[in-house]
Order: C-alpha cells, then structure tokens, then sequence
C-alpha cells in the first residue's frame, strides 16, 4: 500500500491537482478511488515527453509511431456479458462485449453484476460453482466449457436487463461518442474492405488461452521512435482490427492536439503496426471518418488522416513474414528512410522485453492497480529515456 499512497500523491503534485476532497491518503479506499481517477485523465491523454534529444529526434521521435500488442500481460475481468441490442451492435462491430471491471473475491462477477443478480434471485456467484451450474468442468476446462460459459452469460445478463449499468470494455479505447458515429454513419465500418483469399492473408497468431476467469488478452501500446512510450489500451478477447483501429483513431486526435490547429493538415507521421496490410483493408478507412467535436466543425480537417496524414508501414522484422507482393511495396519500412534514416520501427520489441519483466506483478494485481502500477511503470521509464539521451555515458543498449 505504501508504494501506491507514494505515488498516488507523486501524481497528484505532478499533475498540479488540489488534494481532493475525501482523500485522505492513508485508507486503501480513497488512494482506490484516486487510482481510479488517474485512469480516467489518462485515458484522454497520451504520455508527455518534454526533453527531446537530437539523438531521439534521429530515430523517429514524434514523427514515427509504432504500435504493437503485448499479450503478456492480462488483467482478469468479470465474467458477464453486454446482451440485447448493445451486443449485436458490439458483435457485429467484432468489438468485445466482456464487462472489464475486477471480480468480487472469490466470484465470478464484479460487484455490480453481482449485486444485479442477486436482486434478479441468482446467487451462484461463486466462480467453481458458477462454471459447475453452467455445465463446465473447472478441473479441466476446454473451450467448449467457455461457450457453455458464455452462453449462461448471455442469459444472465438477459435476466437482469438493460437497466444496470455494464461498464464498458471499449471506454478505454476512446470515447462511445466515436464508435457511435463511427457505426451509425456505416454500420459496415470495421469489416473488412475486400476479402482476401485465405492463402494470400499474411496471418498474425492472435490466440486464445482457456482460463477460468475472463481474462483481458493483452495491452496495445503505441511507442515513437526514440523510445518513449505515448499511449496504451487494454485488448479483450483477441487483437481484433477493430479494436487496434479504434486506438489508432484515438491516438492520433490525442496526437494533434499537441499541434497547431494550422499544422494539421500538412502534418506527417508513419505508423509501424506488424498486422498493417489487414488493418489498412477496413473499410473504416475508406471514406473520411465521421469526426466532429463540441465546437463543430474544427475536426473535420483530420476525418482523412488515415490516407493525407499517415504513411503506413511494418517494421523491418516483421515484413518478411507477409507473403503478398503488394505488402512488401505499399509496406515497406524503407518508406520512412528518407526522412529518418536511424527510424527504429523495431521500438516495441525492445520496449516490451523491459516491460514484460514486470508480467508477474502486474497479472496478480486488481483492474485500478494493474492500470495504475503500468501507468507509473511508463512515466518511470520515459523519464529514464529522457536521462539516457542526455547522459551520454550511460549505454542506451536496450533498444539497439
Ligand atoms: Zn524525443
Ligand atoms: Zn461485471
Ligand atoms: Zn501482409
């Protein structure tokens, strides 16, 4: 607790915020709630980066964006499920509808889900004994056991109606507001453009581990050249396309609002994504993106940033496993030599054999801690780059 009171209050001071009311600093409910809180800023922001060193800027800082999963890591979410009309809109969009938040002890449920079904009369709430009644087989659980799971799930969350407030596990992705539009103007958005034949799609091991609890399925962290770590997400149930393209939209707004609202138009940045050849096919991209804001039409500029602002590319590594033609010419990292010769698209892969250090710790802990600890974990070390950068004598040799 100690740790998290610690930095709890660093956060505090950093961000200039008054001690809020009822925050006492000492009980784990109120440093809890301010975990909680953080979150919620930080989901509307990207990670700062104030001491740029000609070194950084040589390798693709602020210009060159990668994003990559780390699978490694997953945070256990409850079991119920989004129903009714919420889920065929969720279902047909492939995004996920899993309830993201912490399981009450012991249960199978979050504190909400538990309490609506208690008053619904359902009280098998213990996990072991739900995954029994549900006809599954904890001892030795397939993933026929899961659809059977699920399926009980679906029927639960049925029974207790609309009316109770499902956390939704797409908040962290950017704002419903979005993914409204997104969908209302085309519900066909996120499927994908043209249909490649099964032999010519350069595939990516998106798996499926069979667990008891639900499980979060990874994080998308979106990473610049130079190292510094700008924005993550949690990914449910696989690295769907949806989801990654949900972020990337979210990421660049965040991106230009660091900018000049006259920059935007001419501004240009490369995205590195391992899957980008399938991600590209969307048809999501292909018709400006319905962006609006309070103030009207200010972001109408950025609706065709995926073809006028964004150069897409796979990094150096991964490209050799896409098989098509095409990917090697319309994806190929030497599209961003000429302008960052040191561009590192390989940033990911360094960054995450760090972060992945910390897979244990961070597994073990609650939604708020885990978001919280992985939070400071990333402040803690774009501090560190920044200091790499400017003293020369210490060997940046984890990102070669
Ligand atoms: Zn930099
Ligand atoms: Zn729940
Ligand atoms: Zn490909």
């Amino acid at each position: 607790m100690g740790y998290y009171r610690y930095d709890v209050l660093c956060e505090i001071r950093e961000r200039g915020l008054e001690q809020p009311i009822g925050f006492d600093g000492h009980s784990s409910r109120s440093i809890n709630e301010m975990m909680a809180k953080i979150t919620k800023l930080r989901e509307n922001e990207i990670y700062k980066h104030t001491h740029c060193h000609p070194d950084c800027i040589k390798r693709g800082c602020g210009k060159l964006c990668v994003m990559d999963g780390l699978h490694k890591f997953s945070c256990v979410h409850c079991l119920m499920e989004i129903s009714g009309e919420k889920e065929k809109a969720m279902n047909a969009l492939n995004l996920p509808t899993v309830c993201p938040e912490t399981p009450v002890d012991g249960s199978a449920f979050c504190d909400i889900h538990c309490k609506a079904l208690c008053e619904k009369g359902f009280e098998i709430l213990g996990l072991r004994d739900f995954l029994l009644h549900c006809g599954a087989n904890p001892s030795n659980y397939t993933k026929d056991d899961r659809k059977k799971v699920r399926a009980r799930t679906i029927e639960l969350s049925l029974l207790i109606g609309e009316n109770v407030k499902t956390p939704s596990a797409i908040a962290n992705y950017t704002s419903r507001n979005l993914i409204d539009k997104v969908t209302r103007k085309d519900p066909s958005a996120f499927d994908r453009a043209e249909e490649i034949p099964e032999e010519m799609t350069c595939t990516k091991d998106l798996g499926n581990a069979q667990q008891l609890r639900g499980h979060s399925r990874g994080i998308l962290a979106m990473i610049e050249g130079g190292g510094i770590i700008r924005s993550w997400c949690h990914i449910y149930r696989s690295e769907s396309l949806s989801q990654a393209a949900l972020f990337v939209i979210a990421f660049f707004l965040m991106k230009f609002r660091e900018l000049q609202e006259s920059q935007w138009a001419s501004q240009k940045f490369y995205l590195s994504y391992d899957n980008m050849c399938q991600l590209a096919n969307m048809k999501i991209w292909r018709s400006p993106l319905p962006l609006t804001d309070k103030e009207g039409s200010r972001l109408n500029i950025l609706s065709n940033m995926w073809t006028q602002n964004i150069t897409k590319i796979i990094d150096v590594l991964h490209i050799n496993n896409h098989k098509r033609e095409s990917c090697k010419t319309l994806y190929n990292p030497d599209l961003m030599k000429n302008e960052f010769e040191d561009g590192n698209s390989m940033v990911c892969e360094a960054t995450f054999s760090w972060l992945g250090k910390y897979k244990k710790i961070i597994n073990s802990l609650p939604k708020t801690r885990f978001e919280f600890l992985l939070h400071r974990l990333i402040i803690h070390r774009n501090q560190y780059t920044e200091y790499c950068y400017r003293v020369t004598t210490v060997k940046i040799v984890y990102w070669k």
